[in-house]
C-alpha cells in the first residue's frame, strides 16, 4: 500500500457540538499561537508532497470556519504533486461557500450528516441546521464537486432506529451521493460510552431488510478504508468503514496532521512527531528524511493500536 494520503487539521474550533466528537460548550481551543499558520501549512503540505503525498483532505474542527479557507484551498491545490483536493465539512457553511472553494480548486467533498430528522439532528449536534446542511449537499451536487460524500456515525439509543437508517440510506436511491455509515469510536471527549457502538453489519442488516440485498461497488475515486455497495438501480452507493468491528489497517494510506502540527501515522495510536517545532529548527532536507521516515513507518502498521489517552477527534480531524 503506497502512503499517498495527508489528512490536515485547519483548526481545532468547530460551530457545533457532536455528542460523540466534540460536546463541551467550554472545551477551549488550542491558543492561536500554536496553530498551524498558513505558511507552515503551506510548506509542511509542499514537503510531504515532495515525499509522495498526492492526496490532501482538509478537516477540522470545521474548516469552513478557519478564516480565509478559500485562498488556503487555492495555495494548497496549486502545489507541485497534490493530485486530489477534498474537504470534511458539517457543510453549515456549504451553501454560500461551496462555488468558490470548487473555483480554488476544491474536487470533491463529504458531508458529516448523522440523521435527516431534524430533532435528532439537532440532539446530536446541539444546533437546529439541518435544513442549512441540506441545502448545502443540493450545492455541492448542482456545482459538480464529485464524489459527494456524507458521512454518518450511528450510535445506540441516538440514531439507530431502522427509521433513522433507513432515511439516511435511502438518501442514496434517489441522489448521486454515497452514505458512509462510520462506526462509532469512543474518545474521551465524547458523552456516549464505549458500549453504544452500533457495528456496521448490523446497520447493513436494517437496510438490506428495507431495500433487499446490496451489490458490491469501487468508487472511481477515494475508496481508501470503505466498503461500497449499491441498492440496485439508485443513483448512489452505500459504503461502510467499519474501524471498530474490522481491521483495515492493510487498505489505510492516511497520515493525519493535526491542527498544532503533531503528525500522526494512525488515528488509533498514541504515536506522533511534532512538525511545528521541527520545521521552526531544520532545513528542507532534513525534514523531507524524517517526513519520509515517518512514511516508512506508517507502511509497516498492520494493526490497530491502543487509544492514546488524550484522544480528542475535533483536534485530530476524524
Ligand atoms: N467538522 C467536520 C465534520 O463534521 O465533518 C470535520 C471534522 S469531524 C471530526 C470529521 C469526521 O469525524 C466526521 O464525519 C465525524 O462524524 C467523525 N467523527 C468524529 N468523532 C467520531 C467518533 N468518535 N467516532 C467516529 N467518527 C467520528
Amino acid at each position: 500500500m503506497s502512503i499517498d494520503c495527508l489528512r490536515l487539521s485547519v483548526t481545532d474550533k468547530c460551530n457545533l457540538r457532536c455528542v460523540y466528537c466534540h460536546p463541551q460548550p467550554d472545551c477551549r481551543p488550542t491558543e492561536h499561537e500554536d496553530i498551524l499558520g498558513f505558511e507552515e501549512m503551506l510548506r509542511i503540505v509542499r514537503l510531504f508532497a515532495e515525499c509522495g503525498i498526492k492526496k490532501l483532505r482538509l478537516t477540522g474542527g470545521e474548516p469552513l470556519i478557519r478564516c480565509d479557507i478559500v485562498r488556503l484551498v487555492r495555495k494548497l491545490g496549486a502545489i507541485a504533486g497534490i493530485k486530489d483536493l477534498s474537504i470534511t465539512t458539517n457543510g453549515v457553511f456549504l451553501e454560500s461557500l461551496a462555488t468558490e472553494l470548487k473555483d480554488a480548486g476544491l474536487q470533491r467533498i463529504n458531508i458529516s450528516v448523522d440523521s435527516i430528522e431534524r430533532k435528532t439532528y439537532e440532539r446530536i449536534t446541539g444546533f437546529d441546521l439541518l435544513p442549512k446542511v441540506i441545502e448545502g449537499i443540493h450545492r455541492a451536487i448542482d456545482i459538480g464537486l464529485k464524489p459527494v460524500k456524507i458521512n454518518c456515525v450511528i450510535i445506540k439509543d441516538l440514531n439507530d432506529s431502522e427509521e433513522q437508517i433507513t432515511a439516511l440510506s435511502g438518501m442514496s436511491t434517489s441522489l448521486p451521493v454515497s452514505i458512509r455509515f462510520i462506526e462509532y469510536y469512543p474518545t474521551n471527549n465524547s458523552t456516549r460510552p464505549a458500549t453504544d457502538y452500533v457495528p456496521n453489519a448490523a446497520v447493513r442488516a436494517v437496510i438490506e431488510r428495507k431495500y433487499g440485498s446490496l451489490t458490491r461497488t469501487v468508487m472511481s475515486i477515494g475508496n481508501g478504508p470503505a466498503e461500497y455497495f449499491k441498492v440496485p438501480g439508485s443513483a448512489g452507493t452505500i459504503g461502510f468503514i467499519s474501524g471498530r468491528s474490522s481491521n483495515f489497517c492493510l487498505s489505510c494510506s492516511r497520515l493525519r496532521l493535526t491542527s498544532d502540527g503533531k503528525v500522526m501515522p494512525c488515528l488509533y495510536s498514541a504515536r506522533s512527531h511534532d512538525l511545528k517545532r521541527l520545521i521552526s529548527s531544520q532545513g528542507e532536507k532534513a525534514i523531507r528524511d524524517f517526513l519520509s521516515e515517518i512514511i516508512a513507518e506508517k507502511a509497516n502498521y498492520t494493526k490497530l493500536n491502543s487509544l492514546k489517552e488524550e484522544f480528542s477527534m475535533c483536534k485530530i480531524g476524524g
